[in-house]
């Protein structure tokens, strides 16, 4: 367990300076933040710190600039979203590295916010650069980390910072999704069943690999599905499938057993696009000319009866080519399953970029229990690994 915000209820925060690491790296569009979503999220952290009369200095990275200094990847558009937001002036900071900056930082009133600069703007921000995170942790007399989403990566703003700026505490986002996601792989009440699609077989084998003996149950779609079926046996079309894996596949399958479930069938087309002409064939008749793009009503049916039996459900990945409709089907379907699951009193956890998405896109990220707002940190959590942002942060 990591030391949260909340451990530091209490303690004398007016006039503190908090270095809140968050993850502003949203889609913007002429200038302007296109969807806010993860901006939102970091709001109760920042109201908390607000309230309790705490300057707060904001790191983000956005983007993968590889010049220094790319206007096009620059942090200053989220300046009107966040005080939009707050419904509060934030301030701008274009290099947080200097001594200026760290004496600007004491300048600040009390509940004042502050924005610095992208943090990959400067060099060391990928190299977990000491020096780097040394300068960072001058704007500060403690450190929160609320960026989930960054928390796989071992940066000088999510993990050097960690061991200089003491206290280092998770924020509430942070620890939320610490919460849901460590309580599927601590305690999941049974049957757990994980939902498992995508593109590839092989960015998820250490997630099948470290769900497998925790789960009760893992349902397989998406293009994932037809290594599987190459594995059985199965002709499998024009289907994307990773040729080198289908050994791999096949160990699965034995050593799986009964707990890998695969579709019984696929809605087949030529291509993934609007208005084709799609079948829906039996998985042993996929035809040699077509590929499979999503799972097939009897499927839809076959996982939505096994997440209803479920008492914790996780899904990462989508079922079909879920981004062009009608190939989206199958995602909803399971989209709508798990959230009928989390009225009925299930545990509901999406994790995935794609699958969040998809969710999203159908208004349903209300009726889970959890939607993690990071895709690669909340796929490593799946796969069993320690988060190097998390890990530097204090034990509670
Ligand atoms: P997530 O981001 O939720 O982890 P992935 O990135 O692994 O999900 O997978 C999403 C991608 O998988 C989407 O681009 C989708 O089009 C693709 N995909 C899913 N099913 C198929 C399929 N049958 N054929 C081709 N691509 C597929
Ligand atoms: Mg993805």
């Amino acid at each position: 367990m990591k030391r949260t915000l909340t451990s530091l209820e209490g303690q004398p925060l007016e006039g503190q300076r908090a270095v809140v690491r968050v993850d502003f790296n949203v889609p913007l569009k002429n200038g302007a933040v296109a969807d806010a979503t993860r901006i939102e999220a970091t709001l109760p952290t920042l109201r908390w710190l607000r309230s309790r009369g705490t300057r707060i200095i904001l790191l983000s990275h956005l983007g993968r600039p590889t010049a220094a200094r790319d206007a096009k990847y620059s942090l200053r558009p989220v300046v009107k979203e966040l005080e939009h937001l707050l419904g509060a002036p934030v301030a701008f900071m274009e290099d947080p590295t200097t001594e200026a900056a760290a004496r600007q930082s004491r300048q600040f009133k009390r509940g004042e916010v502050c924005l610095a600069e992208n943090t990959r703007f400067f060099p060391g921000e990928e190299k977990n650069d000491p020096e780097l995170a040394k300068a960072f942790a001058r704007l500060g007399d403690f450190y929160v980390n609320d960026a989930f989403g960054a928390a796989h990566r071992a940066h000088a703003s999510t993990e050097a910072i960690a061991h200089l700026l003491k206290p280092a505490v998770a924020g509430f986002l942070m620890a939320k999704e610490l919460e849901y996601l460590g309580a599927l792989m601590a305690n999941p009440q049974r049957p757990f069943v994980a939902v498992l699609g995508g593109a590839k077989i092989s960015g998820k084998i250490d997630v099948i690999e470290n769900l497998l003996p925790r789960v009760d149950e893992i349902l397989i779609g998406g293009a994932m599905a037809c290594t599987f079926f190459a594995a059985m046996g199965l002709e499998v079309g024009k289907s994307l499938v990773e040729a080198d894996r289908v050994a791999l596949a096949r160990q699965l399958l034995d050593r799986g057993g009964q707990k890998i479930v695969l579709p019984l069938g696929a809605v087949v087309a030529g291509e993934a696009e609007p208005g084709v002409e799609t079948r829906s064939v039996g998985r042993d008749a996929i035809p040699a000319d077509l590929a499979v793009f999503d799972i097939d009503r009897s499927t839809q049916e076959e996982f939505g009866a096994r997440i209803k039996q479920a008492r914790t459900i996780v899904w990462n990945g989508p079922m079909g080519v879920a981004e062009v409709p009608p190939f989206d089907a199958g995602t909803l379907a399971i989209a709508h399953a798990m959230a009928d699951a989390t009225a009925r009193g299930a545990t509901t956890v999406i994790g995935g970029g794609d699958s969040a998405a998809a969710v999203t896109a159908a208004g349903l990220q209300d009726k889970m229990t959890h939607v993690s707002t990071g895709g690669g940190a909340s796929l490593e959590f799946l796969e069993g690994k320690t988060l190097p942002g998390v890990a530097a942060l204090d034990d509670a």
